[in-house]
């Protein structure tokens, strides 16, 4: 059970896969809540069958993303012994990267942008890797073709509109014009339209939304555009109250190799799970989907999946002044990454490999699930709840991650979730 990977072992097959992938992302500023969702959660409960006779059984970890990631690292810190399974070809989930045909790294799942306020999150990937400033930054492409910031700021209004707006009291003043009350908006069009009008809600959020979520704006619940700041002053940063914002030197393949990299951690890669797998452990983390995992008896929880299209352009191809520029028009496409525009992305340049991404639905794309679907009238959730009271009486299984806990998790919030989590049940078991 303590074969130690080769370096190697953890990428296997060639270059950038076309057409399978998806990306984690970003997300709010509701962290707290999430983060400690597991602390009391009967899931991390002692397993009374088995666990600390003698030897220690190991622990099955199902999915090599962040989140089994971060409960194999810190369980095997704590002397267990780990089996971590993928059932890809590679480690790190969706944050998986590689150097595509240009020599330029791709995040092969869409961009990973790091970000977080949390220092003790900092503190634990910094174990793994160094990393590198960037400050990320979007752009919205206007019907005109002109680039504007996103989110929206002052120089944003004042190009759609055509204004001189110059305080933050001008904006708020304008923004009040334009809104639509609302006391309690239910739905992502009424708290848009109550924060910044139907004009820039319809330009902005109405077509990105319908072709990410395949929703339109009153029917996805306000917390997914929350996601997204406003601004009343010039700022354009993406994550502008993240006091730590970077990336991984080497790239996030490169930090799986360190963070799984520990004699008492065993990673087979090409191995779906199975549950007669299971009888071989003393527990298992499971970062699969819990619907999956339970054959769909209570019907399929919808998630939305990513076609990745990349292209090869010249050198000087520029779109924009920021890595990702997102489209406000009706075609299928929601957003487009220059990778040469990440730091430590480009060793060379010589042509730039640009990645433009076609959202849609999990069953469309091999049943790769990147994004759960949030409703405003929460009705997945309520599916979601009912798959959580079978995985309670499910005995020695803990469901983990985006997939597993069916929540809209950006990587900060996966690392801090697992980390209390692993914490919580070694505690739990009485290991120190
Ligand atoms: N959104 C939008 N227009 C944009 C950017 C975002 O309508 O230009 C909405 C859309 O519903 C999206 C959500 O805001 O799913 C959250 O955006 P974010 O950039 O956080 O999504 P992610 O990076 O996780 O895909």
């Amino acid at each position: 059970m303590s074969t130690r990977h080769s370096r190697s072992s953890l990428r296997k097959g060639g270059k950038l896969r076309l057409h399978r992938a998806g990306a984690v992302a970003p997300a709010g500023r509701d962290e707290d809540r999430a983060d400690f969702e597991h602390r009391d959660d009967p899931q991390h409960r002692r397993c009374e069958q088995g666990w600390r006779r003698s030897p220690v059984p190991a622990v099955l970890i199902v999915g090599a993303g962040f989140a089994g990631a971060v409960y194999a690292r810190t369980l095997a810190d704590h002397d267990v012994h780990v089996h971590i399974i993928d059932r890809r070809s590679h480690v790190a989930g969706n944050a998986y990267d590689e150097a595509a045909a240009t020599g330029i790294r791709v995040h092969c799942y869409g961009p990973h942008l790091f970000h977080t306020s949390m220092a003790s999150v900092v503190a634990w990937v910094r174990r793994f890797g160094r990393w590198l400033p960037y400050e990320h930054r979007v752009q919205a492409e206007l019907p005109d073709r002109r680039c504007v910031p996103l989110p929206i700021n002052r120089t944003t209004i004042n190009l759609v509109f055509g204004a001189s707006l110059r305080t933050q009291v001008d904006v708020q003043t304008f923004l009040a014009s334009q809104a639509v009350p609302c006391a309690a908006p239910r739905n992502a069009a009424e708290h848009l339209n109550s924060r910044i009008g139907p004009r820039l809600t319809d330009l902005f959020f109405r077509p990105y939304t319908r072709k990410m979520w395949g929703l339109d704006l009153e029917d996805l619940d306000p917390a997914v555009v929350k996601r997204i700041p406003l601004r009343f002053d010039e700022e354009d940063r993406y994550f502008p109250s993240d006091a730590f914002q970077f990336l991984p030197e080497r790239g996030y393949t490169d930090l799986f190799g360190n963070i799984l990299d520990h004699e008492r951690i065993k990673v087979s890669l090409a191995t779906p799970f199975h549950k007669s797998l299971l009888s071989g452990f003393g527990f298992c983390f499971n970062s699969m989907a819990i619907d999956e995992y339970f054959d769909e008896q209570l019907g399929p929880l919808p998630y939305r999946s990513i076609r990745f299209h990349h292209r090869e352009e010249a050198a000087e191809y520029t779109r924009g002044t920021s890595s990702v520029i997102n489209f406000t028009d009706a075609s299928p496409f929601t957003r487009e990454t220059d990778w040469s525009r990440l730091p430590g992305h480009a060793s060379e340049l010589k042509s730039k490999t640009i990645t433009v991404e076609q959202p849609c639905d999990y069953r469309e794309n091999g049943l790769e699930r990147y994004y759960p679907v949030k409703t405003s009238d929460g009705r997945h959730d309520a599916l979601y709840r009912r798959y959580r009271e079978l995985a309670a009486k499910e005995g020695c299984v803990a469901f983990i991650g985006r997939c597993g806990t069916y929540q809209y998790l950006d990587m900060h919030q996966v690392i801090n979730q697992s980390l209390a989590g692993a914490n919580a049940w070694l505690a739990g078991n009485g290991i120190q």
